[in-house]
């Protein structure tokens, strides 16, 4: 998957300064913010979506995005008042990036689910 962007994001191609990272897991700020919190939570490993999801490692690898963006969403100081997070799935979901990645997305009211 060498011209997939979360790749290189992900393995390092590109330098990024990641919020976190481990040896499975990297954050950053999503380039195009839709709110004052905006982070992408992306595995290492290239799954395309939700949909490609098959072992019980890809299952233990979402439980532990959501844990990392809890984490983060502390960090932040934006957990007490709340946050979202959102997977888009492939095109009616409104997937651009065909790598897995969860949005964390708060720090003001957020409108209601379109
Ligand atoms: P999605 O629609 O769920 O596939 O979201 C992809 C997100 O990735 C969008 O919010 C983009 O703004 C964001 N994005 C695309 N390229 C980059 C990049 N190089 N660095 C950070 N965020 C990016
Ligand atoms: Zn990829």
């Amino acid at each position: 998957m060498e011209q997939c962007i979360f790749c290189q994001i992900a393995t390092g191609q590109i330098p990024t300064n990641f919020i976190y990272q481990d040896e499975n897991i990297v954050a950053l700020p999503d380039i195009h913010p839709k709110a004052p919190t905006h982070i992408l939570i992306i595995p290492k490993k290239h799954i395309p979506s939700i949909e490609e999801l098959s072992t019980e490692d890809d299952y233990d690898l979402v439980s532990n995005m959501i844990k990392v963006a809890q984490q983060i969403a502390r960090e932040q100081n934006i957990n007490t008042q709340g946050y979202r997070l959102v997977f888009n799935i492939r095109s009616h979901g409104g997937q651009e990036v065909p790598h897995l990645h969860l949005h964390l997305i708060g720090g003001h009211q957020l409108g209601s689910m379109a």
